[in-house]
């Protein structure tokens, strides 16, 4: 039986951070993966994924703060550039707009507000909604560079990483964890479970969670015209639009941002229907990428609407769209899912290794159901 001070499950975007983090403090550590590094099963992966500090809800705006000197420190740490400062745009209805504001008032950070046609004078590739805020702090995170780099530098500082290797099962002994590989056992005072699409079926019988939806999100890439092909006519956006989610913490009808080699990457929200991530058939939807090219026909002037190229990315969905980082005895559940969880991987990766080695989580909305 294998004894180590932490076992990670999953080496997406979180546990990778998470096992980064433990094993910098020291801890010895095993990282499980069931698939290979940056794979395209889960939730992290793809060339780039929304930074932005502007939310309405002041608790991610604050913990965007914290990300940023992270992410440096982090890009530091492992001499990757993971991080682009190339601006953010929110758009939509006044109070959407208003209470972003107010969040970043409140934070004392810079933006500019414009009215739809100054802002469509400087961004010639998109129309705008009624209220528009370029945040220019906002940018992007490249998300497979991150996945791959944390996961290498894991390895690097002394981690077992074990990729290819699928966890069967998670079961109690006291006040120890047994984790079970098809080859191995660990025995472990800490298992964090950063399984993504699959914690339910990991540890649903062991810790209480809330009801998770799992779905397919089908973002598509898609070419600027010659005219407007420079990358700075693009920063990432979000459409807080009439159908958008009323106030959530993800809160818009549609979401964007630059891919470099791979265009215009835009997201819209519809009813999905819920999946199984391992019975699952990555097609992509016809009428679905239709009613996104509906979308970027009234609201991208600049964007070869026939340029699309879609792809699928698994959602976990909480009802409240809050993550879940917590602890029940051995095991540290850490799933900062529901589409929004990218831009804070660095500070998720300490505040989930605290927990692991015995801290409690402050924050109630990120908290087990009790
Ligand atoms: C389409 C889409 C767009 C998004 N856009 C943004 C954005 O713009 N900005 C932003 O901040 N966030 C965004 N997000 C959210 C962000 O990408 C996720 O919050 C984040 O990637 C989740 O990472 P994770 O590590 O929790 O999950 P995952 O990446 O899914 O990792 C979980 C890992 O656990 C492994 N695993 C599961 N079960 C086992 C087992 N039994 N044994 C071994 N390994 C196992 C899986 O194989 C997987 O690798 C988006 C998400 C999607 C889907």
């Amino acid at each position: 039986m294998q004894q180590v001070d932490h076992v990670v499950i999953g080496a997406g975007a979180m546990g990778a951070a998470t096992a980064w983090e433990l094993t910098r403090r020291g801890r010895s550590v095993a990282l499980i993966e069931q698939f290979g590094a940056a794979h395209k099963n889960g939730s992290s992966h793809g060339g780039t994924r929304i930074f932005r500090l502007s939310y309405r809800s002041s608790l991610y705006t604050d913990l965007a703060t914290l990300a940023l000197p992270d992410w440096r420190e982090m890009e530091e740490a492992t001499g990757s550039h993971l991080l682009e400062q190339n601006g953010q745009l929110d758009h939509g209805y006044q109070e959407a707009i208003d209470d972003i504001a107010r969040s970043l008032d409140r934070h004392n950070r810079s933006y500019e507000r414009f009215s739809p046609d100054e802002a469509q004078a400087r961004w010639p590739g998109m129309n705008f909604d009624s209220h528009v805020l370029y945040s220019p702090e906002g940018g992007r995170c490249f998300s497979d560079k991150t996945v791959s780099t944390l996961i290498d530098q894991t390895r690097i500082l002394g981690a077992d990483v074990k990729l290819e290797t699928k966890v069967i099962s998670v079961d109690l002994d006291g006040d120890y964890a047994i984790v079970e590989t098809a080859n191995e056992t660990f025995r472990t005072p800490s298992v964090v479970v950063a399984a993504g699409a699959w914690v339910n079926k990991l540890v649903g019988h062991l810790v209480k969670l809330p009801k998770l939806v799992v779905d397919a999100g089908q973002p598509a890439h898609f070419q600027p015209s010659a005219n407007l092909a420079d990358e700075t006519y693009w920063p990432s956006f979000l459409h807080h639009g009439a159908n958008g989610r009323g106030g959530s913490p993800l809160e818009a009808s549609a979401y964007g941002l630059y891919t470099p080699g791979e265009g215009f990457k835009i997201g819209t929200w519809s009813d999905r229907e819920a999946i199984d991530p391992d019975n699952r058939d990555f097609s992509i939807s016809e009428p679905y990428l239709e009613g996104m090219k509906d979308y970027v026909r009234e609201w991208f002037p600049g964007l070869d609407v026939d340029s699309a190229v879609a792809t699928t990315c698994l959602f976990t969905n909480t009802p409240d769209e809050h993550f879940i980082i917590d602890r029940k005895g051995p095991i540290t559940v850490c799933s900062p899912c529901s589409g929004h969880g990218f831009k804070f991987v660095p500070t998720i990766g300490k505040m989930t290794a605290d927990l692991a080695m015995g801290g409690n989580q402050k924050t109630p909305e990120w908290r087990l159901p009790s």
